[in-house]
C-alpha cells in the first residue's frame, strides 16, 4: 500500500507568527488570514502513539511541566468529575514526554539551573533581592517561596527590576534578562506582573540551531521563547502551567510534579545514521537529508508500519523524517 496523505490541521494560538512571513501558511501554501495568528499545523493520525507539530512561536508559551505515567493516570482520577475542563490540568491518564527539534534558531527555557547559578544571576538585583535572599540549599523551597509571596511585593519588586534592565535592545538573546523583558512586555504591560517572570532566573536558557533537538522529560519546568521547530510528543493533553498564560495556573499540582534537581541544558544531535537518542525511547525519530528546495516545502504521510513521514524543507534544514514506535 502506498503511504497515506496526512490531512493538517492549523491551530491559532496567540502566540503564533502573522503576516506575510509566516511560516505555517507558506508549508501550506496558503494566504495568511490577516490578524491572524499561525501557531501549530498538526499532522496525527488516529491511533498513533505520538503526534507531530509543526510549532511556530513568535512569543513565548506558558511555563509548564507535564505529568509522568503515575502523575497522570492519578491526576486523571482525580480530576475526571470536574465540571469545568478549563480548571482541569489532567485531561487523559497518559504521561506527556515531548521533543523540539529546531528548524531555525529556536530558544527554550528547559530544566532548573544550578543552585549557585541561581544565586549569583540573583545576587546581581536589587529588586529581585527584595523578594528573597538567594537560595542557599533548596531549589523547591525557593520556587515555592517565590511562588507564594504576596501579590504586590511580586508586582513592586518586578516592575523595578523591569525598570532596572532598559530596554530590550540593550539585551542579547544569549541572556536571561532579554526573554524576562520580552515576556514581560508581551504578558504583562501593566501594573499587575506574573509571578511565572521569575522563571527566567531559574532555568536554563537553551539556544538550539537547525536540526538540533532537546527533549522534555516528565517534570520538567520548561516554556517555548521563539523559533520554528517539529515537536514530536506522546498523545496527551496533560500540562501543568505555572504562569505566563491566560490559562488555568496550578502552583501547588506543579510544585509537587516538578523535579528540582538541577538538569543540564542538554542538546541532541542526530547520529551518523541519522537517528536521535531519545531518552527512556517514547517514540523514535530518523532524519535524512533531502535536496533543497526552492520555496519552503512540506508533505506528510502515514507509512504502512504506523509511522509518520515527513519531507520538509526550510532554509538551513533540508530533510526527511520518520517518526515511528519502537517495536
Ligand atoms: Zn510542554
Amino acid at each position: 500500500m502506498k503511504p497515506q496523505p496526512i490531512l493538517p490541521t492549523v491551530q491559532n494560538y496567540d502566540w503564533g507568527e502573522q503576516g506575510n512571513s509566516a511560516l505555517i501558511p507558506r508549508l501550506l501554501g496558503i494566504r495568511p488570514k490577516k490578524n491572524v495568528p499561525y501557531a501549530e499545523l498538526w499532522l496525527g493520525a488516529p491511533q498513533l502513539k505520538f503526534l507531530v507539530k509543526i510549532l511556530t512561536a513568535s512569543k513565548n508559551l506558558s511555563i509548564q511541566a507535564h505529568p509522568n505515567a503515575a502523575q497522570a493516570k492519578a491526576g486523571f482520577a482525580r480530576e475526571k468529575n470536574i465540571r469545568d475542563k478549563s480548571l482541569r490540568n489532567y485531561r487523559d491518564p497518559n504521561p506527556k514526554y515531548e521533543m523540539i527539534i529546531a528548524l531555525s534558531d529556536f530558544y527554550l527555557l528547559s530544566g532548573f539551573r544550578k543552585l549557585d547559578d541561581i544565586a549569583r544571576e540573583w545576587k546581581k538585583s536589587k529588586a529581585l533581592l527584595k523578594l528573597s535572599e538567594p537560595p542557599k540549599t533548596s531549589i523547591k523551597a525557593f520556587y515555592g517561596k517565590l511562588m507564594t509571596l504576596d501579590p504586590n511585593l511580586v508586582n513592586l519588586a518586578l516592575a523595578e527590576h523591569i525598570r532596572a534592565l532598559g530596554p530590550l535592545s540593550r539585551h542579547s538573546k544569549n541572556s536571561a534578562a532579554y526573554w524576562f523583558l520580552k515576556a514581560a512586555h508581551a504578558h504583562c504591560p501593566g501594573t499587575s506582573k506574573d509571578r511565572g517572570l521569575l522563571a527566567f532566573y531559574l532555568l536554563n536558557l537553551i539556544h538550539l540551531k537547525p536540526s538540533e533537538a532537546h527533549f522534555i522529560r516528565a517534570g520538567r519546568l520548561h516554556s517555548h521563547l521563539e523559533g520554528r521547530g517539529i515537536e514530536v510528543m506522546t498523545h496527551s493533553d496533560n500540562v501543568v502551567r505555572g504562569g505566563l498564560t491566560s490559562k488555568h495556573v496550578d502552583l501547588s499540582e506543579l510544585l509537587k510534579i516538578c523535579s528540582f534537581s538541577p538538569d543540564l541544558p542538554d542538546i541532541l544531535k542526530a547520529d551518523s545514521d541519522g537517528e536521535f537518542t531519545v531518552p527512556g525511547r517514547p517514540f523514535r525519530v530518523q532524519m535524512t537529508p533531502r535536496k533543497r528546495e526552492t520555496a519552503p516545502f512540506l508533505k506528510a504521510e502515514r507509512g504502512n508500519w504506523g509511522e509518520i513521514l515527513l519531507q520538509i524543507c526550510y532554509k538551513k534544514f533540508n530533510q526527511n523524517l520518520k517518526i515511528s514506535c519502537y517495536n
